[in-house]
């Protein structure tokens, strides 16, 4: 059966991330796929794979979430696509630093929270209007462990920051929305085997923050998809505003 609904994910781009392996979930589970990624061929690349893969419909397109204009071109492209509404947004683009406080200049604090924050302010503005005129929507934010305990796995200060920003934002959204039939709930990873650490996360450290993972595995993107396909379906009508660790039991509150 053709899909009648789209699930719109930022940042799938990336062959071995988060975003990509979700819109195989998404696919696997009936939606059509659109892909937002800075890098429009990887987004492109992401597209003709779940279609390959799934025989779903898919339309990979360049933004950068971080610029208005250029969310509103690659929003406004799909929705002029011959793919079904938009039914579910995964604000998954992200990107961390590994550097400590002091360390941290202005540039690099506002582009940590450009992207993981402005841009999921500025993709979630451009998606719900459409949202609220139907009457439907699922919104999934990825966040992070770091954001509940505070680092600890790779990300500086302003990674911890602008992801615990994210919490506040999914819930203070879920509240304002929840009567027109959004809901929206964050994830929040331990550490998933991708390539967002640029390979330094090497060595001893990497082997010490397994040894401390209770399930005693680095997480993978599929525990990851799992889960946020889960809450982009219509099974979750009346979960909203919550926070879902998928962290291997690296933090248990
Ligand atoms: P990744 O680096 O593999 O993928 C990130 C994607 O975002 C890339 O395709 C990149 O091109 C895209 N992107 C970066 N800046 C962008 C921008 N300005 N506009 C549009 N796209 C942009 O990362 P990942 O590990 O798959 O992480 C996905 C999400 O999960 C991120 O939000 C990350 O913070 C979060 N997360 C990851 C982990 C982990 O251990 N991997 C843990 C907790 C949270």
């Amino acid at each position: 059966m053709a899909p009648t609904r789209t699930a719109l994910v930022t940042g799938a781009g990336s062959e071995r991330g988060i975003g990509r392996e979700t819109t195989r979930h998404l696919a696997a589970a009936g939606f059509a796929v659109a892909v937002l990624d800075i890098d429009g061929e990887a987004a492109e690349r992401t597209a003709a794979l779940v279609t390959e893969e799934h025989g779903v419909p898919a339309l990979g397109v360049a933004a950068d979430v971080t610029d208005a204009s250029s969310v509103d071109a690659a929003v406004r492209a799909v929705e002029e696509s011959s793919l079904p509404p938009v039914a579910a947004l995964v604000n998954n683009a992200g990107i961390t630093r590994p550097t400590r406080f002091l360390d941290i200049d202005e540039a690099e604090w506002d582009l940590v929270f450009r992207v993981n924050v402005t841009g999921t302010y500025l993709v979630t503005k451009r998606v719900l209007p459409g949202m609220l005129d139907r009457g439907y929507g699922r919104i999934v934010n990825l966040s992070s462990v770091s954001a509940e305990r505070g680092g600890g796995v790779f990300g500086g200060s302003h990674y911890s920051a602008a992801k615990a920003a994210v919490l506040g934002l999914t819930r203070a959204l879920a509240r304002e929305v929840g009567p027109q039939g959004v809901v929206v709930n964050a994830v929040a990873p331990g550490l998933i085997d991708t390539d967002i650490t640029g390979g330094a996360l090497t060595g001893d450290r990497k082997e010490k923050l397994v040894a401390d993972i209770p399930v005693g595995r680095n997480g993978r993107t599929d525990d990851v998809a799992a889960l946020v396909t889960f809450l982009c379906g219509e099974a979750v009508g009346y979960v909203t505003g919550a926070t879902f660790d998928v962290n291997g039991g690296s933090h248990i509150a």
